[in-house]
């Protein structure tokens, strides 16, 4: 009889965001399988408490748990999340939404936004935003459940939560445990490992307990106990073309009504969320500490929104990069332990979400293939390296003149997968799309045409286009937009009335 190849113990480091959607999802994914799940924590160290905003895929990753988005907003304190609002980004005074969803709708084949720059070259310039109807709610401060079967791609959009990072993490600890999953309160004091395979073998806890396991799945945040600590895995610190490498995070009144998206701000020598929740608002500066100093950054948050704070801010530091292997030996790093990017477009947790999906997919036996964890290795690598250079065209396309910050981030040199994506742009209106890319094309065209970087023409095959029945369609699709938002309930109400915490 062939021996039992198979993993049985599973010990996971770390009982934050990450840990605990980790434990919560393999426990579902391996239900009845035999798969022992151990979750280590220490309540003396705590977690980075921070991680209020999301994208859609969270509300993916809970439904596949058996969790309802009306009960997740309620237990989380959370609100609706349609988009970010730029603030000042392009210049003082600038503004314009990304939304989550599409813009207009597509014909013939041709995207969207080719017939509105097609408007826009005959002389008919209209704003993006109006054919969106997830910006239109989120100006109009209201909300509703997307159809499940809408009349046309006008109504499609999607939405995600604000919420309580710490709730969210107990919420996820419930289901985990209800699941089986086994934890222990407990500091890690030392890592064993084998001296021949370099695997983990064991855990020295500080209550003189010693954690056994086939596979270790770090998540123990910036300290990356396992991965960095013990394995040495190695960083590539991205600081050269992310600058931020700081944030002042505090807590204050709630904000009434709150606004169904996220309010990003430009400042000095960074930028400022304003995360409106049903109990608090969030607040936090991100700023480059090449810039301007600690305390000059303090002095400027509380210049903005000192009156409302109920807290002094907490100030947390982070180097921009990720880690060279996510997966090494017998540990796989997930969440701040693989890296962190900054907190732009709120991509950390969906990256602990697309973390955990590869795990699934590449699960391995305890004699791990090396195949596996070349290829975990390797779409972690894209699928960070899309996102960065997501996030760094925001701060490139700046014009800004104010301050050193603004200015050096224009003159940040692109990676080469991210010029050769605005040059195909510019030239032909046309959006590249890469393997493990986390936003697709309406995000880039929102940040593109919120940064008012457009191509200089538009798909030729539309030159044959009546003009006036171009302008006609195009206001049709403005109003139909405009009509169905007037019918909805205000966010206010929608929480109210479905999320209301007692
Ligand atoms: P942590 O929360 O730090 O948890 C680490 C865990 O490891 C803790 O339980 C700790 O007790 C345990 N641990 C550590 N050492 C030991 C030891 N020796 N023994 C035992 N246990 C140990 N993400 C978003 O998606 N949206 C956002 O809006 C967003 N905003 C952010 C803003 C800031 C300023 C920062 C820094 C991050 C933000 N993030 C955001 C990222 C988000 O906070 C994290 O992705 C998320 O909280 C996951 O963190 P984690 O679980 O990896 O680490």
């Amino acid at each position: 009889m062939q021996p039992d190849n198979r993993i049985r113990d599973l010990v996971i480091v770390g009982g934050g965001t990450a840990g605990w959607m980790t434990a919560a999802s393999l426990a579902e994914h391996f239900r009845g399988s035999g798969l022992k799940i151990t979750l280590i924590e220490s309540s003396a160290i705590g977690t980075v408490g921070v991680g209020e905003a999301t994208i859609p895929t969270i509300r993916r990753f809970y439904q596949s748990l058996g969790l309802r988005d009306l009960d997740v907003l309620k237990a989380t304190h959370g609100t609706v999340k349609l988009g970010i609002r730029f603030d000042g980004w392009l210049h003082d005074g600038s503004s314009f939404i990304h939304p989550f969803g599409v813009f207009g709708q597509d014909l013939r084949n041709i995207p969207f936004h080719q017939y509105w720059l097609r408007l826009r070259a005959g002389g008919e310039a209209t704003d993006l935003g109006d054919y969106s109807l997830a910006v239109a709610l989120a100006r109009a401060g209201r909300f509703t459940t997307p159809s499940p079967n809408p009349p046309s791609t006008l109504s499609v959009f999607d939405w995600a939560l604000h919420f309580d990072a710490g709730l969210f993490a107990q919420l996820m600890r419930r289901t985990a445990e209800r699941a089986g999953v086994r934890r222990i309160d407990a500091r890690i004091e030392k890592v064993e490992t084998d001296a021949g395979s370099g695997h983990i073998t064991g855990l020295l806890l500080d209550n003189g307990d010693t954690v056994r396991g086939d596979l270790f799945v770090d998540c123990s945040g910036f300290h990356g106990l396992l991965i960095e600590g013990a394995l040495k895995a190695g960083y590539e610190d991205w600081s050269h073309w992310l600058l931020c490498d700081r944030a002042l995070a505090a807590q204050g009144h709630v904000t009434s009504p709150p606004p169904a998206f996220t309010r990003v701000t430009a400042h000095k020598a960074g930028w400022r969320w304003t995360i409106p929740l049903q109990h608090r608002t969030g607040h936090g500066y991100v700023y480059s500490s090449r810039h301007i100093s600690d305390a000059a950054a303090e002095a400027e948050l509380l210049a903005a929104v000192g009156a409302d704070l109920k807290m002094a801010p907490r100030r947390i530091t982070f180097t921009p990069g990720r880690r060279r292997q996510a997966w090494k030996g017998n540990c796989v790093a997930i969440g701040l332990s693989s890296g962190f990017l900054e907190p732009l477009e709120s991509t950390s947790i969906a990256l602990i979400e697309t973390g955990i999906e590869k795990l699934k997919q590449l699960f391995p036996a305890r004699e791990i293939d090396p195949f596996l964890v070349d290829e975990y290795n390797d779409w972690s690598r894209r699928e960070m390296e899309r996102v960065r250079d997501f996030i760094i065209l925001h701060y490139w396309l700046n014009r800004r003149d104010d301050t050193a910050f603004w200015r050096d981030c224009r003159s940040v040199a692109l990676p080469d997968t991210l010029a050769g994506k605005v040059e195909m742009w510019k030239r032909r209106g046309h959006m590249v799309r890469y393997r493990w890319e986390m936003f697709q094309p309406a995000s880039w065209l929102a940040i593109y045409a919120g940064f008012d970087c457009l191509p200089d023409g538009y798909d030729p095959g539309l030159d044959g286009m009546d003009l006036p029945s171009l302008s006609r369609g195009l206001a049709g699709m403005r109003k139909g937009i405009a009509d169905a938002v007037a019918d909805c309930p205000t966010h206010e109400e929608f929480i109210d009335r479905y999320a209301k915490v007692d």
